[in-house]
This record gives structure tokens, C-alpha cells and sequence, in this order.
């Protein structure tokens, strides 16, 4: 497991001064490229093609998740910090834009030293499902992603360029294996059919031939409403739906009535937006969604 290097009060106001008050370059302490990943997957991919010759830190503290974020003065001296800020992009980090153009003013106004910060927009090229960005639930989104963080790093890190070629190769090798797996896997299943919590599984549902027969909560800002409640159990009824699945961020009230009332098994199913991420973290969070799809869609061809 990664554990995110907290700074102590003491040295983060220190870095404060040091960063923002400061006329005279700052002479720096450690050469490796900074890279900041706004989710887990993203430190994943990120982690895998650099191995050490970066620093490499996820901005989002293991319980926060991505789609709402007030921004403290610590992520704003982390993004200041970063020459790389690597993004899922398709608006999941909306709250990131003022943060961005105020690091710029601090940088422009010569307080710092540094180059342009570069924001990789990891999301180009992936063919985007109705604005969700939930685009990381699909392995084979998940290589497009890998690439672009992969040419960004080129770009900026030239003299390593020759490793952080051949570790994403690597990489996308694994992811590959990790693709031809899950759709080796469902394909063997009679039952396809499954209601979500929050509609992130549609990148997923789509490249395996599964299908999102309903979902209880469209957006995150609005809870669903009784008469979207009635139609998900309407579904639920008539497609003989027995499993329903809930994620492990979020208040299951809604769910846990819905499935007492038709008698429903309560699944949870991991959207990979909070964590604490490590080299592995995607491919072993992935094969466990893999697992509890299985274990709920099994059941329901008994
Ligand atoms: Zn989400």
C-alpha cells in the first residue's frame, strides 16, 4: 500500500514561504519529475509506466471522491509543486479549473522559477458515452489513457523516454490480459442483466455485453425521485432482476429498501474513485468488481 506523504504544519508553511514569498528561485531538493494524479486509477497507469523515476501522488485523500471537491490550501501548494497534473478529464474534475489558473498566475508572476505547468487530458480519444466519465471501468479505455500519460511523460521527461516506452508496453500488455480475462469470463454467463447504483458501469457494460437494466440515482447532485424509484422496481420486476449494486462510498438506504422490499441480495461494486492507490490497485480492484459481478449474476440463473 502507498501511504501519501503527509507534510507536517511546520513544513508546509515552510514550503508556503518558500514557494510563494519568495523572489529568488528555489533551489530544488529533489530532481524527479513531480506528477500528481487527480484519481487512483490514474496514479495506477501513472505509477506503472514511470516506476521511480518520478514522484508520483494522487491529490484526492483515500475517503474523497472525485465528482464534488472543495480544494484546501495543501492541494493548491501540491498542484503548484507538480510540473505534470494528469486528469481523467470528460468534467469529472470540473473544480480543478480555477485551481489550475490561479497555480498559473502564481507561476507567471516569477514567484517560483518553474515551467508551465502541463495538464494531461487523459481522456482524448476515448469515445465518450453521454458526458459519463467514468471512463476508467474499461480496460480498453483504461490503454487509451495509459498512452496519453505515457506521450505526455515523454514529452516532458525526454531522458527517460526509452523507459517510460517500454514500461507502458508492459503495462498495456497486462491491461490486455486483464480485458481478454472479464470478457472470457462473462461471456460463459446466462444472466447479463444487473441495476446500478450510480451509472458508472456503462463503459464496462458495454464492452462485455452486459446491461444496465436500471439505475437508482441518475446524477449525483439529485436523489432519485419516488417516481424513478417505482420505475427501477418496475424493472427490477420485469426482468426478474435479483441482484442489485450498491458502491462502497455512498449511503445504502435507498438500496437496502428497495431490496428488502423485493427481496433483492445487495452487491458492492467498486467505481474505483477512492482509495489508496498502489502500482496494482487498478488491476486488482478490477478483478474484484469481476468477482462480485459473478457471484450476483451466477446466483441469478440459479
Ligand atoms: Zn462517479
Amino acid at each position: 500500500m502507498i501511504t501519501f506523504n503527509r507534510l507536517t504544519a511546520p513544513a508546509v508553511l515552510l514550503l508556503f514561504f518558500s514557494v510563494f514569498a519568495c523572489n529568488r528561485p528555489v533551489p530544488r531538493a529533489d530532481a524527479k519529475l513531480k506528477v500528481l494524479t487527480t484519481i487512483p486509477p490514474l496514479y495506477s497507469f501513472t505509477k506503472n509506466i514511470t516506476g521511480d523515476l518520478a514522484n508520483v501522488e494522487n491529490l484526492l485523500p483515500s475517503g474523497a471522491g472525485p465528482h464534488e471537491r472543495s480544494l484546501s490550501p495543501e492541494d493548491v501548494k501540491k498542484v503548484a509543486e507538480a510540473r505534470i497534473l494528469i486528469i481523467n478529464g470528460v468534467n469529472l474534475e470540473a473544480w480543478l479549473q480555477k485551481l489550475t489558473s490561479s497555480v498559473e498566475e502564481i507561476r507567471e508572476s516569477g514567484h517560483t522559477g518553474k515551467e508551465k505547468l502541463i495538464v494531461v487530458d487523459t481522456s482524448i480519444g476515448v469515445g465518450i458515452i453521454n458526458n459519463d466519465p467514468h471512463i476508467w471501468l474499461s480496460p480498453k479505455n483504461a490503454i487509451i489513457q495509459v498512452k496519453n500519460i505515457r506521450d505526455a511523460l515523454v514529452k516532458a521527461d525526454p531522458g527517460n523516454s526509452e523507459l517510460y516506452v517500454k514500461n507502458a508496453a508492459e503495462y498495456i500488455r497486462r491491461l490486455e490480459d486483464l480485458d481478454r480475462e472479464i470478457k472470457d469470463e462473462i461471456r460463459t454467463w446466462k444472466s447479463k442483466r444487473f441495476v446500478a447504483f450510480h451509472p458508472a458501469f456503462k463503459y464496462f457494460a458495454k464492452d462485455y455485453g452486459l446491461k444496465q437494466a436500471a439505475v437508482i440515482r441518475e446524477t449525483h447532485e439529485i436523489g432519485p425521485s419516488p417516481g424513478h424509484i417505482a420505475d427501477v422496481i418496475e424493472t427490477i420486476k420485469s426482468n426478474g432482476i435479483k441482484a442489485i449494486f450498491t458502491e462502497p462510498q455512498i449511503s445504502h438506504k435507498i438500496v437496502k429498501s428497495i431490496a428488502d422490499d423485493l427481496d433483492l441480495e445487495v452487491y458492492s461494486l467498486d467505481t474505483l474513485e477512492t482509495g489508496s492507490p498502489y502500482k496494482e490497485w487498478y488491476e486488482d480492484k478490477m478483478r474484484s468488481n469481476l468477482a462480485v459481478l459473478k457471484k450476483a449474476l451466477n446466483r441469478e440463473t440459479e
